[in-house]
C-alpha cells in the first residue's frame, strides 16, 4: 500500500518548543561540535544536528576542547569506522573531568545497533545522550530532558524507523553545495551490509518537500545540489504511481537557475535506461554516475545478494557511454567478501580494465554483526584480503593516472570549494566530472564558478590555471 511517512508536523513543533526550552535554560555563550563520520548521508544528518543546536542557542566551533556539547555522529559500515568513532569519543573523557558540565552525546548508525548499547553504558560512562538515527529531530527533546535531570538518556528504539521529519532547521557548511536527501533506509539487505538494519526500511519524501527545499536552496545561491538516498533509484516506490527517480530528477534540473544536480547513490539493478536518458537531456544533470559494482563476479554478486550479474553492469555502462561518451563513471568494490577465490577477484580485476572507472572507492571486507555474510565459514585470510587490495589499487591507480593525464589542456568549468587541505596556496574545486581540480587563486573566489586550463594531471587530482573570474 502506498503510504506517506511524514512524521505529523505537531512532533516537530513539539521540538522547536523544546529548542526553545534549551536556550531559555542554558546561560549564554555555550558553544556546540559536531562531529561526523560516514556517508554524505551522515553529514546531511550533521548538518541538521548542528542547525538545532544553532536554534538552542550554541555556537558551532570545530574544536571539541571548546565545546560545552559535542554531538558524535556515527558510522557503522565497516568495524574501522566504529572504532574510529569510539576512539575519538575516548578521548573526550578528559575534558569531562576538566568541565564537569560538559554533555558529550552519540548518535547515528553505530549506537543504533542494540548491541552496542550496554558496551557504550558501561565502557564510556560519560557519555550524556545516547540517540538512533530514528530519533535524530528529538535531539532537542532528549537534551532538554538530560539538561533537567542530569541523568543518562539512552533513547536506541528504531520502532517508529517510518517518520519523515520535515521542517527540521540545518546549519549547512557550504553556501554554493547542498545535501538533498530525497530518501531514507534501505530494502535492499545486501548480505553485507548493515544500512538496512540500522536505517530501517526505505521511505521516500514527499515530491512537494523535495522541490520546496530544492527552490528554497537555489534562491539562497546554491549552485550544485546532491540528491541523496542508499538506492535512489527507488524513489518514490512507495509513494507517486509512476513518480519515479527520473522524474524527479528532470523536475528540479528544470528549475530556473544556473546549478547542477548530482545524485548518490544508484544501485546496478534498478538504474534504469529511462534514468540514463534524462541524464543526457538535461544540461544540468552532472554528466557523472557513481554506480557500485561491488564485484566483478557472478557467484560473488550472488552471495552478496546484488541482483545483477557482471552482464547487466557491462550493458548499463555501454549504455551510458553510448548515449554520453564523456561520463565520468566511479564505483565501490569490496576486496575479500566471504567465498572470494582467486578467479572471482581476477573477475573484478578483469571488469575494473575493462570500464576503466575514474574513480574507485574499494574497501576490504568487514564483518558486520548480524547480517549474513558475517556467519559465513568462507571468511578470508587478512593477508590475502590486504594483498588483493593492493593489487586492486595498482591495476586502478594506472587507468587514473593515464586518464588524468590525457585531461591535460582541456578548459573546465568548476565550482570553487575552498582551500586546498594539502597546499594552502591553491584553491580547490571540482568539475562537473566530480575532478579534483586545484589551482593558484584568491579567496573570494570560494562558492564561485570559474574557467580553469588543466595543465597536468595526477592520479586523483588535476592541477591548472585559473582563466577567469565570474
Ligand atoms: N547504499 C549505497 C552505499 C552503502 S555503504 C550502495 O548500495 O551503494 C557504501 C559502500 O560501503 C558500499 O557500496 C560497499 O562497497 C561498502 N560496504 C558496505 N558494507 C561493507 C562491509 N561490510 N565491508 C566492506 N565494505 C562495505
Ligand atoms: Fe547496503 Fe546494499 Fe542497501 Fe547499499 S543497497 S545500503 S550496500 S544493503
Amino acid at each position: 500500500m502506498k503510504q506517506d511517512k511524514t512524521l505529523p508536523p505537531e512532533e516537530i513543533e513539539r521540538q522547536y518548543d523544546y529548542m526553545r526550552r534549551v536556550r531559555e535554560w542554558n546561560r549564554e555563550g555555550l558553544k556546540a561540535c559536531v562531529l561526523t563520520f560516514g556517508c554524505q548521508q551522515n553529514e546531511a544528518d550533521s548538518e541538521k544536528l548542528a542547525g538545532m543546536a544553532e536554534k538552542m542557542g550554541y555556537t558551532l566551533t570545530e574544536t571539541p576542547a571548546d565545546a560545552d556539547l559535542i554531538v558524535v555522529n556515527t558510522c557503522a559500515v565497516r568495524e574501522h569506522a566504529e572504532l574510529k568513532a569510539l576512539s575519538v569519543t575516548g578521548q573526550f573523557k578528559h575534558l569531562k573531568e576538566k568541565k564537569k558540565s560538559l554533555l558529550i552525546a552519540l548518535c547515528g548508525c553505530m549506537v543504533s545497533q542494540e548491541h552496542r548499547k550496554d558496551g557504550i553504558r558501561k565502557s564510556y560512562p560519560y557519555v550524556d545522550l545516547v540517540f538512533g538515527t530514528s530519533r535524530l529531530y528529538a535531539f532537542p527533546e532528549l537534551l532538554f530532558d538530560c539538561l533537567l535531570t542530569r541523568r543518562r538518556s539512552f533513547c536506541l528504539d528504531a520502532g517508529d524507523e517510518g517518520n519523515i521529519p520535515e521542517g527540521l532547521p540545518s546549519a549547512r557548511k557550504s553556501k554554493s553545495r547542498a545535501w538533498l536527501s530525497i530518501m531514507y533506509g534501505c530494502n535492499n539487505f545486501c548480505t553485507y551490509c548493515v544500512v538496512p538494519y540500522v536505517r530501517g526500511r526505505e521511505r521516500s519524501r514527499r515530491r512537494e518537500a523535495i522541490l520546496s527545499e530544492a527552490k528554497e536552496l537555489l534562491e539562497t545561491g546554491c549552485r550544485e545540489i546532491t540528491l541523496l538516498g542508499q538506492n535512489v533509484n527507488s524513489y518514490g516506490k512507495d509513494l507517486y504511481d509512476g513518480y519515479d527517480f527520473a522524474d524527479l530528477l528532470r523536475e528540479i534540473a528544470s528549475l530556473e537557475g544556473d546549478f547542477l544536480v548530482r545524485f548518490m547513490t544508484s544501485h546496478p539493478k534498478d538504474a534504469s535506461e529511462k534514468l540514463i536518458d534524462t541524464i543526457a537531456e538535461n544540461a544540468k544533470i552532472a554528466k557523472a554516475f557513481h554506480l557500485p559494482l561491488q564485484s566483478g563476479s557472478n557467484a560473488i554478486l550472488a552471495a552478496m545478494n546484488r541482483r545483477y550479474t557482471r552482464e547487466r553492469y557491462l550493458s548499463l555502462v555501454e549504455y551510458m557511454r553510448k548515449k554520453m561518451p564523456d561520463i565520468a563513471l566511479s564505483t565501490d568494490i569490496i576486496v575479500g567478501f566471504p567465498g572470494e577465490s582467486e578467479d572471482d577477484f581476477e573477475k573484478t580485476l578483469s571488469l575494473v580494465r575493462e570500464v576503466k572507472f575514474d574513480n574507485i572507492y574499494s574497501f576490504l571486507y568487514s564483518k558486520r554483526k548480524g547480517t549474513p555474510a558475517a556467519s559465513s565459514p568462507d571468511q578470508i585470510d587478512e593477508k590475502v584480503k590486504g594483498e588483493r587490495f593492493q593489487r586492486l589499487l595498482a591495476v586502478q591507480d594506472e587507468i587514473a593516472r593515464q586518464k588524468s593525464a590525457s585531461l591535460a589542456g582541456r578548459i573546465e568549468t568548476i565550482l570553487v570549494e575552498g582551500r586546498s587541505k594539502t597546499d594552502d596556496t591553491r584553491l580547490t574545486g571540482r568539475t562537473e566530472s566530480n575532478r579534483l581540480v586545484h589551482f593558484i587563486g584568491e579567496d573570494g573566489l570560494i562558492d564561485r564558478k570559474v574557467r580553469v586550463r588543466i595543465d597536468r594531471g595526477e592520479p586523483h587530482a588535476l592541477y591548472g590555471t585559473l582563466l577567469d573570474k565570474p
